[in-house]
C-alpha cells in the first residue's frame, strides 16, 4: 500500500434492512457525516443523512431503496453532496462491524475471500446478523474493490475469555460439534468503555479492573481484567445475561421444553417470544427506559416491577464479576440507559457499600458527554459513566490497521 493513501475511514454496520454509516477523519478532523437507511428493500425506504462536516442540516428522504447495493449507492450520492464522496483518495478504508467472528477472529482482520468464506461458515451460528453484514461487505467491495476493507468483530474482545467462563456445561462432544459456546457481543463497546475508563482513572488499561455495564436496548455486562476480558454475560447468541429491552436475558432453559410440550408453540414462536417480546416489553408493554421511568412516577405498578426485576438482574452480575476480578478498580455505565438514565444507575449501586461501591447523588444526576466518575472520592471502587463510542473503535482498529499494513 503506498504512504499517499488518505485519513478518512468509512464505517458501515449492516443489518438485514438497514445500514448505519459514519464517515470519521483519523487524520485530526473528527466525524465527518453519518447516517441512516431503513427500510431497505421496501417501498419506504428512509435515508437521514447529516453532513457534519460542513454543519449543514440533516437530510432526509423516503422513497423505494430496492437493496444494499442501491442503499450503498445512496449513502455514496450524499457524501458526493458534501465533497466527501467515496470516489476519493480520502479514503483510506472501510470498517465493517460484523457480529459473529467465532473463535476463527480474535482481532479486526482485513478481508479477503478466505475471510468472507469464514464469516459465511459462521452463519450457523448467527443467522440474523451475518448474512447482512456480509452483504454489506460485498456491496461496498464491488463499489471500491481498490480498497482495503477490514470486518470488526463484536465477539473479538471476547476471545480472551477462559474456558471456565466460555464453556457451557453440557457435553463437550456435542458443543464442539455445534461450536457451542459463549461468545459474548457488544465487543467493541466494551473494549472502548473499558480502555476509557481505565484513563479516567488514569491508568494504563493493563493496570485496571473494570466491570463494563452496556446498558442499550440490547445489554451486557463484561468482566474486563488488565485489558482482557475475562467473562461477560452474552452467550452463544445476544439472548444470555441481562435483561434487556425486549430479550429475555438468563432464564432456566427448561422454560423452552415446557413452552414445546404444554404450550405447544413452535421453535420459532419461542425465539421470536424470548428475543422479540420479552425483557422489559413483556414485563409492561414498554422497552424504552424513559417511559417505564415516567409510568412509574405516575404510581404504575407494572413498570416499578419490570424496573425492579430489571435492576435486580443487573445487581446480580455487579455481585457475580466482583467475584470473579476479585480487586475491582471502577464499574462503567454505558449506552443509551447507563448514560443517561440516573435512577438505574443509583438503583443498581445502591446497597452495595460492602462490595466497595458508592454513588453521589449529585454526581450522578449531572448528564454529559464526557466521561465522568459519580462517586465520591471514598467510594473503593469507582462508579464511572463512560459514554461509549463503537464507530470510533471500529474506525481506530480498521485504520490502525490498515496502517500497519503501509508499513
Ligand atoms: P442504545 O441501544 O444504546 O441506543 O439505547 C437505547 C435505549 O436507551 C432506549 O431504548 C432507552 O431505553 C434508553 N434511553 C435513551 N435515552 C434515555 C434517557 N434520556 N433516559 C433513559 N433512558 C434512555
Amino acid at each position: 500500500m503506498s504512504g499517499t493513501r488518505g485519513t478518512r475511514v468509512l464505517v458501515l454496520n449492516s443489518g438485514s434492512s438497514s445500514v448505519k454509516y459514519q464517515l470519521l477523519d483519523m487524520g485530526g478532523g473528527g466525524r465527518l457525516a453519518l447516517g441512516l437507511v431503513e427500510r431497505i428493500g421496501e417501498q419506504s425506504s428512509r435515508l437521514k443523512h447529516t453532513p457534519l462536516a460542513t454543519g449543514g442540516e440533516a437530510r432526509e428522504w423516503t422513497g423505494p431503496i430496492a437493496d444494499h447495493d442501491a442503499a450503498l449507492k445512496a449513502v455514496a450520492e450524499e457524501l458526493a453532496r458534501d465533497g466527501l464522496g467515496l470516489d476519493s483518495p480520502e479514503l483510506a478504508a472501510i470498517g465493517h462491524r460484523v457480529v459473529h467472528g467465532g473463535q476463527t477472529f480474535t482481532e479486526p482482520t482485513v478481508i479477503d475471500e478466505a475471510v468472507l468464506a469464514e464469516i459465511e461458515r459462521l452463519i450457523p451460528v448467527a443467522p440474523l446478523h451475518n448474512p447482512a453484514n456480509l452483504t454489506g461487505i460485498r456491496t461496498a467491495r464491488a463499489l471500491r474493490p481498490d480498497l482495503p476493507q477490514v470486518a470488526v468483530f463484536d465477539t473479538a474482545f471476547h476471545t480472551t475469555m477462559p474456558e471456565s467462563a466460555a464453556r457451557y456445561a453440557i457435553d463437550v462432544e456435542i458443543a464442539d460439534a455445534h461450536r457451542i459456546r459463549r461468545y459474548g457481543f457488544h465487543g467493541t463497546s466494551h473494549a472502548y468503555v473499558s480502555r476509557a475508563t481505565a484513563k479516567l482513572l488514569g491508568k494504563d488499561p493493563s493496570e485496571a479492573n473494570v466491570i463494563v455495564l452496556h446498558l442499550g436496548n440490547g445489554a451486557s455486562a463484561s468482566a474486563v481484567r488488565g485489558g482482557k476480558c475475562v467473562d461477560t454475560s452474552m452467550g452463544l447468541t445476544p439472548l444470555e445475561g441481562l435483561v434487556m429491552g425486549t430479550r429475555s436475558g438468563d432464564m432456566d432453559p427448561a422454560v423452552i421444553f415446557h413452552l414445546m410440550r404444554v404450550g405447544k408453540m413452535s421453535t420459532d414462536e419461542i425465539d421470536t417470544l424470548l428475543n422479540k417480546k420479552s425483557g422489559l416489553i413483556g414485563l409492561c408493554g414498554d422497552n424504552d427506559m424513559r417511559e417505564i421511568r415516567r409510568r412509574i412516577d405516575e404510581g404504575d405498578e407494572r413498570a416499578q416491577l419490570a424496573f425492579d426485576i430489571y435492576i435486580h438482574r443487573l445487581k446480580k452480575y455487579i455481585g457475580a464479576y466482583c467475584a470473579v476480578l476479585g480487586r475491582v478498580d471502577a464499574i462503567a455505565f454505558t449506552a443509551g440507559v447507563g448514560e443517561n438514565a440516573a435512577p438505574v444507575r443509583e438503583a443498581a449501586v445502591a446497597g452495595l457499600e460492602q462490595l466497595g461501591l458508592l454513588l453521589d447523588a449529585e454526581l450522578n444526576a449531572v448528564r454529559g458527554d464526557e466521561p465522568r466518575l459519580i462517586s465520591p472520592a471514598n467510594s473503593r471502587v469507582a462508579v464511572a459513566v463512560v459514554p461509549t463510542d463503537e464507530e470510533l473503535e471500529i474506525a481506530t482498529q480498521t485504520y490502525a490497521l490498515v496502517g500497519e499494513e503501509s508499513n
